[in-house]
C-alpha cells in the first residue's frame, strides 16, 4: 500500500493503473476510521482492481462554532487500518495540498445547490454541503476513480454528490453503502467519541425513534387497498417522538420525512416512491444524525 501526501503522486500512481486498464475505486474520507468506513472500502473492492481512500479533514465544510479543531485525527492508526483491508492508496494531503495558499478559503468559484440543499443538513449547517462539493470534485479531479462509494448515513450528501456528477458529466459511478451500526443501534461515526458515558446510552433513542416511526408509516401504506392513495406523514406521530428525544436529553434539530431524489419536506407519501425519514439531534455536544429508507414498495407504483 501507498500513502501520497501530494495530488501529483497520486495522478501518476492512478495514472499508471489506468494504462493496466485497472478500474479505481474511491472513499473519501474525513479519517478517524470505524467499521461504517471499512464496510466502504470492501464495498469498494468489490468494485474495482484499486482502491484509494482520502483521509482530509475538510475544513471548508465546517461551518463557524463547528468542531473542525477538536475533530479525531489519527492518521497513523488510519493508514494502517488501510493496509489490513487491501487498499491500494491512501492520500492524506494537508490544507496547502488541497486549497493553496489560501489555506481554508472557500475558493473564487463555489457550487450553488438549489432545492436539495433547503432542507435537513443543508438547512441546519450553511455552506457545509458547498465545502463538501468543492472538496469531493477536487477529489474527483485529482483521482478520476471510475467509482466512489459514500455511505447512507449522510443521506443528504450522496444525492447531492450524485447530482453533482450527473449535471458536471464526470464519469464516475455513485454507489451507497448501509449505515454500518453498533449492536444497540447507534450508527457508527467518528463523533461518538465524543459522547460521555450517560449520553452514549442514551443515544440509540435516536434510532429507535426513527424505526418506530417510520415502521408505522410503511405499514399505513402497505394497509392501503387502492394503489392510487396517498398516505399523510402523522404530525402527531412525529411530534411525539420528537417531545420522547427532547424527554431524553437531546436538542432535536430536525426530525423529517423527505421525497428523493428532491430532499423535499413530504407531507405526504405516494406509494412506490423512495422517501427518507432523517433525524438530526444534539446530545450535550456532540451533533448525531441518522435516517432510514421508507419502505413503500409493497404496492407497485401508480
Ligand atoms: P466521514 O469520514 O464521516 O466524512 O465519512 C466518510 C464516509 O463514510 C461518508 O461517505 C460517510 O457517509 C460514510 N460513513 C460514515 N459513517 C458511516 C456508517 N456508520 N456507516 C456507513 N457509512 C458511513
Amino acid at each position: 500500500m501507498k500513502l501520497a501526501h501530494n495530488k501529483n503522486e497520486v495522478r501518476q500512481i492512478v495514472s499508471d493503473w489506468r494504462k493496466q486498464d485497472m478500474r479505481v475505486a474511491l472513499v473519501p474520507t474525513m479519517g478517524a476510521l470505524h467499521e461504517g468506513h471499512i464496510s466502504l472500502i470492501q464495498q469498494a473492492r468489490q468494485n474495482s482492481d484499486h482502491v484509494v481512500v482520502s483521509i482530509f479533514v475538510n475544513p471548508t465544510q465546517f461551518g463557524p462554532g463547528e468542531d473542525f479543531e477538536h475533530y479525531p485525527r489519527q492518521l497513523n492508526k488510519d493508514v494502517e487500518l488501510c493496509r489490513k483491508e487491501g487498499v491500494s492508496l491512501v492520500f492524506a494531503p494537508d490544507q496547502k495540498e488541497m486549497y493553496g495558499h489560501n489555506g481554508h478559503k472557500k475558493g473564487f468559484i463555489s457550487f450553488a445547490i438549489s432545492e436539495m440543499n433547503e432542507n435537513l443538513c443543508g438547512a441546519a449547517r450553511p455552506g457545509h454541503f458547498e465545502g463538501v462539493l468543492q472538496v469531493v470534485n477536487k477529489l474527483f479531479q485529482i483521482v478520476r476513480p471510475d467509482v466512489a462509494i459514500f455511505g447512507q448515513k449522510d443521506i443528504q450528501q450522496w444525492f447531492i454528490i450524485r447530482q453533482l456528477v450527473e449535471e458536471t458529466d464526470q464519469p464516475v459511478e455513485i454507489l451507497m453503502a448501509p449505515t454500518v451500526r453498533e449492536k444497540d443501534g447507534l450508527a457508527q461515526s467518528s463523533r461518538n467519541v465524543y459522547l460521555t458515558p450517560t449520553e452514549r446510552k442514551k443515544a440509540p433513542l435516536l434510532f429507535e425513534s426513527l424505526q418506530r416511526f417510520s415502521a408505522e408509516l410503511s405499514e399505513n401504506v402497505q394497509q392501503i387497498t387502492n394503489k392510487k392513495d396517498i398516505i399523510p406523514v402523522d404530525k402527531t406521530r412525529m411530534d411525539a417522538e420528537i417531545k420522547h428525544l427532547k424527554d431524553n436529553g437531546f436538542d432535536v434539530e430536525y426530525f423529517l420525512t423527505v421525497s428523493t431524489p428532491d430532499l423535499q419536506a413530504s407531507d405526504v407519501i405516494i406509494p412506490g416512491r423512495l422517501y427518507i425519514v432523517a433525524v438530526a439531534a444534539r446530545l450535550g455536544s456532540t451533533r448525531l444524525i441518522d435516517n432510514v429508507l421508507l419502505n413503500t414498495n409493497r404496492l407497485p407504483a401508480s
